[in-house]
């Protein structure tokens, strides 16, 4: 808490000014509001994010921006007979949360129209029979030759500790294709009619940076299983979603984010369907209740993007390796256990090769494009700082703010070229909650598990990151995910690594002002400041307080563009 005591004694001296746009700074008799502001929230204890992290008691709105921010008394001047005035009777109000990454609306998705396979403490999952029952439940409202997709289930906490195979998902239906998606999005299993539709066969070779699995012993026919570039094949069959049906998942997310505070959302790995899709929405009055930064998949998009405060085209996202916990993490040096049947030196192997992520990556930085490239393992994230040092040598760029999406085993040496290079790490720090017990037992070994997702080692350095929760692989839940890289408590209970906790300042500046500028959205979006857009989140109490408690503050409502989209008080 070393920030705690300087943000009280500001907060005890702080001065009131209005700054209606940046470099402009009137009095509250300039303001010549007669009305006054539309909205004053007064009596709270509001964390400002601001770069000297003072605390407040009240901010006053007018339209969709922040008028003012200071005490009570500051901002009586500023009320007028149409004012509405909220009092936060000691609530605590801070910049809505803003997600770093994450597949916004997937979640909305998967509520809607995909069978949920996870297992505890997410789903109830605890077999392959179970995730059976219940595609079968969902093929038989299905109509016959239609797809019955399922989401979420993680091969590690089955009984029977392995992927579903095709075997397995033909008991569930032969008349509709199946297609299942592991919890990284990183696999996935299809049945025996869902590989005929992708026309897969015992002669189809696994193509570069994917696997199609097989069944043992030296056969050659698929036993259903897919690894990371190998999924295209499958996904490329299934038909799109609908424009209704995708504007319904989206407003089913955006309620679900709203619940948990969050006013920015984050699309990654965005197709060009799902980009039109969010044009319309954005155009479309309350189709898009929260802001959306949308990463384009793999190349820039041609489309334009309409003006909207609702929607903002960000970072091109690429992808350098898979998912540890999935052995395709991309390492320097062997997994702690080996996958099943795999040798002991097995390392994971990268998405595309060194030159092709540095052709790529120099092609885009050259054209002036932020880059987001997901690296877990150390050595994808070896072949990513390769490429942007290659592209920053080539046609150097001050403030490219390109990000390396998880970070998740970067190395100290790692974190140091970062820092010289202008990269953000973004974290995904549940990684330690969810899967932190089995990244000490089974895939790192206690030493490199107690140091994922270095957040303290950023810290330490100035390496400005962020952290994410990677939605819909888990639940979004920003204090779920500020508890976990404050504590970095395991399901099971252990503390995955001490040295790497942080403090909840630097964890909410994280999930606020830090993601706001990693999206080039710092001066509109992160903080309570004069000017910036009214993204606000009231919480039921202080996150600085309790750090063992964060995790179970209510939020009681979040507020987008001075508008209140969810109330709960
Ligand atoms: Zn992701």
């Amino acid at each position: 808490m070393c920030k705690l005591l300087p943000a009280f004694v500001s907060f005890l001296a702080f001065s009131f000014t209005v700054s209606v746009e940046a470099g402009r700074t009137v009095s509250a008799a300039d303001v010549g509001v007669t009305a006054g502001v539309d909205t004053a929230y007064v009596n709270g204890e509001l964390l400002t994010m601001n770069a000297s992290n003072d605390i407040a008691q009240a901010v006053a709105v007018k339209g969709d921006k922040i008028y003012a921010v200071g005490s009570n008394s500051d901002l009586r001047a500023l009320t007028g007979p149409n004012t509405r005035v909220v009092d936060l009777a000691s609530k605590t109000l801070l910049p809505g949360f803003i997600d770093a990454h994450g597949h916004f609306p997937e979640s909305g998705v998967n509520a809607l129209y995909r069978v949920n396979a996870n297992s505890p403490p997410i789903g109830t999952t605890q077999s392959i029979a179970d995730i059976i029952a219940r595609l079968r439940e969902k093929a038989e409202k299905t109509p016959k030759g239609q797809w019955v997709q399922g989401f979420g289930y993680d091969d590690t906490l089955l009984a029977e500790k392995r992927h579903p195979t095709r075997d397995d998902l033909d008991k569930a239906s032969t008349e509709h294709p199946i297609w299942l998606s592991h919890i990284s999005g990183h696999f996935g299993v299809a049945n025996s009619l869902a590989l005929d539709r992708a026309k897969i066969t015992a002669d189809t070779p696994d193509p570069k940076g994917g696997v199609i699995r097989r069944y043992p012993p030296g056969t050659k026919k698929p036993n259903g299983v897919f690894e990371e570039v190998a999924l295209f094949q499958i996904l490329g069959v299934i038909p799109p979603w609908s424009l209704a049906q995708s504007l319904d998942a989206i407003s089913v997310a955006a309620l679900e984010y709203a619940r948990k505070g969050v006013t920015t959302a984050q699309s990654g790995l965005t197709l060009d369907a799902w980009l039109d899709t969010f044009i319309t929405a954005a155009s479309t009055p309350s189709a898009l209740p929260i802001r959306v930064v949308v990463w384009p998949a793999f190349k820039a998009t041609d489309k334009t993007i309409p003006e909207s405060p609702m929607l903002k085209l960000g970072a091109v996202k690429l992808i350098a390796d898979g998912s540890i916990q999935g052995y395709s993490g991309y390492l320097s040096q062997p997994y702690a256990v080996p996958p099943p049947g795999g040798k002991a030196d097995y390392v994971g192997y990268p998405f595309v090769s060194r030159e092709e992520l540095t052709a790529r990556v120099k092609a885009l930085h050259t054209a002036g494009y932020q880059i987001a490239i997901h690296g877990n393992g150390d050595a994808a994230i070896d072949n990513i700082l390769y490429a942007y040092r290659e592209a920053q040598q080539a046609s150097p760029r001050p403030d490219a703010r390109h990000i390396i999406v998880h970070s998740q085993m970067a190395r100290e040496d790692q974190l140091d070229a970062m820092k010289e290079l202008g990269i953000i790490p973004s974290f995904f720090s549940l990684h330690t909650y969810y899967w932190g017990d089995r990244h000490r037992d089974i895939f790192m070994g206690r030493e490199r598990a107690y140091r994922i997702s270095p957040a303290q080692s950023a810290h330490k350095r100035g390496l400005r990151f962020t952290i994410h929760t990677d939605t819909p692989v888990v639940p979004m839940d920003p204090l779920l995910l500020v508890w976990a890289a404050v504590n970095r408590i395991s399901t099971g209970g252990d503390i995955i690594g001490v040295e790497q906790r942080i403090m909840p300042i630097e964890a909410l500046r994280a999930i606020t002002i830090d993601a706001a500028w990693q999206h080039f959205d710092e001066n509109r979006t992160g903080s309570i400041e004069p000017g910036k857009l009214a993204d606000l989140v009231i919480l039921a109490e202080s996150p600085l307080r309790f750090p063992l408690h964060i995790r179970d503050i209510q939020v009681l409502e979040t507020i987008v563009g001075g508008q209140t989209i969810y109330k709960n008080w």
